[in-house]
C-alpha cells in the first residue's frame, strides 16, 4: 500500500481501459480522483467509488476534451475547485489511428497530437505551480513503447509518444531540485478498447479469429505473449508515487512483456 490519504489525483482518459486501472488503483490507496474521458462516465464513477477506502474520499468526473486547450484549463479549474489542486497528475488520454504516412488524414494527425501529447503539457504547466507551492507532486505520463520504438503506420502515434518522453525529461530537469517528480510509462500491448479495434482489424484483414488475431498481434511484438494488464501499469504508477520513487526523475519506463529489449 502506498498512502495518498488527503490526496488528489487526476486522471486523463480514465473512463476505460489503462486509466480506469490506474484511477482504481488510486482510489484504493486513499486520493480523491478526478476522472475525465468519454463513454460510460457513470460506469468508471461507480467502479472507482467501489475501490475507495474511507467513506470521505472524493470522486468526480469532468468531460474535458483533451484536444482543446480552454477545456483543459477547466477542468483543471474544477478539479482544484471540487476536490483541491491535484497532487498526483496522471496524463493518460490517447487515442490511435493507423493509416501509411503519404495516406494519414492530416486532420488524424493533429488531433493525435493534440490528445496524446499537447494535453500533456496543458495538464503540466497549469498543475505545477500549486505542486511547486506544496513541493510534492507526482506527474507520470502514459506513453507507449511506441515512445521508444516505432511501428509501420503509425506516424502521429510514435511522433506523439516519442514527444511525450522528451517533454517529461524536461519538465522532470526543470522540478530535479523540488518534491515533484515527473516519469513516463511504456506500456506494450494492453487489451483494452482501443486495441481491441485493431485486433477486430487484423481479423477482418486476415480472414481469422479474434483469438488467431490477438495472438498474431503479440507474437510478432510481445515476447512474453501476454498482454500487459492495467492493473500491472497501475501498480507501476503507485510505485512511482510511493516515497521510494521520489529520486526517479524523467525515466521512460517500459511494462512491455519485452517488446523493446529485442
Ligand atoms: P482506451 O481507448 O481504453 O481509453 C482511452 C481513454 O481516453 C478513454 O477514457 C477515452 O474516453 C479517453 N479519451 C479519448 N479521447 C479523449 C479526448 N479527446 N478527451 C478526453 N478523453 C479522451 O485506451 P487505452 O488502451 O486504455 O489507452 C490509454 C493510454 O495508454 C493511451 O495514451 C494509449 O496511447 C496508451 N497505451 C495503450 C496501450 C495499449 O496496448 N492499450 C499501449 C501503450 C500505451
Amino acid at each position: 500500500m502506498t498512502n495518498l490519504a488527503g490526496k488528489v489525483a487526476l486522471v486523463t482518459g480514465s473512463t476505460s481501459g489503462i486509466g480506469l486501472g490506474i484511477a482504481r488503483k488510486l482510489a484504493a490507496n486513499g486520493a480523491h480522483v478526478l476522472l475525465n474521458g468519454f463513454g460510460d462516465v457513470d460506469g468508471a464513477l461507480a467502479l472507482v467509488r467501489e475501490a475507495t477506502v474511507s467513506a470521505s474520499q472524493k470522486v468526480a468526473h469532468h468531460g474535458a476534451d483533451m484536444s482543446r486547450a480552454a477545456e483543459i484549463e477547466q477542468m483543471m479549474g474544477y478539479c482544484a475547485d471540487a476536490l483541491g489542486p491535484a497532487d498526483v497528475l496522471v496524463n493518460n488520454a490517447g487515442i490511435q489511428h493507423v493509416a501509411p504516412v503519404e495516406e494519414f488524414s492530416p486532420e488524424k494527425w493533429d488531433q493525435i497530437l493534440a490528445i496524446n501529447l499537447s494535453s500533456t503539457f496543458h495538464t503540466t504547466r497549469l498543475a505545477l505551480p500549486s505542486m511547486r507551492a506544496r513541493n510534492w507532486g507526482r506527474i507520470v505520463n502514459v506513453a507507449s513503447v511506441h515512445g521508444l520504438v516505432a511501428s509501420a503506420q503509425k506516424a502521429a502515434y510514435v511522433a506523439a509518444k516519442h514527444g511525450v518522453i522528451g517533454f517529461t525529461k524536461v519538465t522532470a530537469l526543470e522540478t530535479a531540485r523540488t518534491g515533484i517528480t515527473c516519469n513516463a510509462i511504456c506500456p506494450g500491448w494492453v487489451l483494452t478498447p482501443l486495441v481491441q479495434k485493431q485486433v477486430e482489424a487484423r481479423a477482418a484483414l486476415q480472414h481469422t479469429s479474434l483469438e488467431d488475431a490477438r495472438l498474431g498481434l503479440l507474437s510478432e511484438k510481445q515476447p512474453s505473449a501476454e498482454f500487459v494488464t492495467p492493473d500491472d501499469l497501475a501498480d507501476l504508477v503507485l510505485f512511482l508515487c510511493s516515497d521510494a520513487g521520489r529520486q526517479i526523475r524523467g525515466a521512460a519506463w517500459n511494462m512491455d512483456g519485452g517488446w523493446t529489449a529485442q
